[in-house]
């Protein structure tokens, strides 16, 4: 058992970059990394993957696996282990995976560790360190050699890029039995918010806002303001999801999307520890807070401390000024 599977995640015939750092911290395990990608009309997903060093990509390209269904998705993964004695499963931190992977670690009765962050091998066994209790703690899981599951938390790993010996990975296709599959989930209907802003978890520069915004069309205003002079995304704090001043997927923190762009502004934010467990990976860390105290202040590279209110359109006009433009 040395192969090591990289379930990659897709969207809009798009691999999500975060599988790009799953795959590297699938290299830690083992030579043998193979990716699995699952769903339908994969053709350009995969042509654009056969360009990393892997050894193969699995396709289970077919209708019935249009939408990511977990039954049928996590019994494809558990079922393609078993068949090619695939030592362990690594995918990205993300809903996507939260669904999938505990139900094949169960399918496998195989050990599952979620968030690893860091990959250390010992004598006989593998070491996994994790943030615990929202990220107070760093926890140390020792699983003895044998098949597990893990996700990965994507800003802790490097970035797959494409081999510098170009060699083609082999492709294989999955042939898939409808019939086999379980059939106990059924597709409704998914709600996309439309945006003209990036993706959350993909921007470079995001502003997150919180409770003092008092409403959406302030929150919009200012917090969607100033990301849109960066061509950045919007995030919020699950106490502003709360009150209704911002949309729940935009919730950065231990219960919504762990995001590490290159620069995060929190405005009103006072950095309570589950918002912190979602964005404390940013490398440079922005806090606007009326408040000196403010705990995100601890944690901010650079901090100023006012009125939002006053602070944000002085920074839109600024910026707007110095060049930066809003996208089309
Ligand atoms: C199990 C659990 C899970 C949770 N998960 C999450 C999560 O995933 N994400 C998350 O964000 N939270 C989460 N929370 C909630 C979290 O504990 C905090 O309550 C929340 O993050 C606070 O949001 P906030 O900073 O917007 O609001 P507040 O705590 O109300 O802070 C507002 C801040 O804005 C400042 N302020 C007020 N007015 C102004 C002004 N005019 N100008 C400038 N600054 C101003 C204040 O000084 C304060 O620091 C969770 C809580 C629990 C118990």
């Amino acid at each position: 058992m040395s192969e090591v599977f990289v379930l990659i995640e897709h969207t809009r015939g798009r691999v999500k970059p975060a599988s790009l750092n799953a795959i590297m911290a699938a290299k830690q395990l083992g030579q043998d990394v193979s990716l699995v990608v699952i769903g339908c009309q994969l053709e350009e997903i995969v042509t654009s993957l056969a360009v990393l060093d892997v050894k193969a990509i699995l396709v289970a390209d077919d209708p019935i696996l249009t939408h990511p269904l977990a039954d049928k998705y996590s019994t494809i993964l558990a079922l393609m282990m078993e068949r090619r004695g695939a030592k362990s499963l690594v995918a990205s931190s993300s809903t996507f995976s939260k669904d999938i992977l505990p139900r094949v670690a169960a399918l496998l009765d195989a050990p599952m560790v979620s968030d690893v962050f860091s990959i250390q091998r010992q004598e006989l066994t593998w070491e996994f360190d994790r943030p615990m209790y929202a990220g107070r703690i760093r926890g140390t899981l020792s699983l003895e050699d044998g098949r597990f599951v893990i996700s990965v938390l994507p800003s802790a790993f490097e970035t797959a890029t494409p081999a510098r010996i170009s060699k083609d990975a082999m492709i294989e296709k999955i042939s898939i039995n409808p019939d086999s599959l379980p059939s106990g989930m059924e597709f409704v209907s998914k709600q996309v918010r439309q945006s003209p802003r990036p993706d959350l978890s993909e921007a470079k520069v995001v502003v997150s806002g919180g409770r003092p915004l008092q409403d959406s069309e302030t929150f919009e205003r200012l917090i969607g303001g100033l990301a849109d002079v960066f061509q950045g995304a919007v995030a919020c704090t699950r106490a502003a999801v709360d009150c209704g001043i911002a949309p729940n997927d935009c919730q950065v923190g231990q219960t919504g999307k762990v995001i590490a762009p290159d620069l995060y502004i929190g405005v009103g934010v006072s950095g309570a520890i589950q918002h912190i467990a979602g964005m404390k990976d940013a490398r440079v860390i922005v806090a606007i807070n009326k408040d000196p105290e403010a705990p995100i202040f601890q944690i901010a590279n650079y901090g100023l401390v006012g009125d939002l209110n006053e602070i944000v359109p002085q920074l839109i006009q600024e910026l707007a000024h110095a060049g930066y433009e809003k996208p089309a």
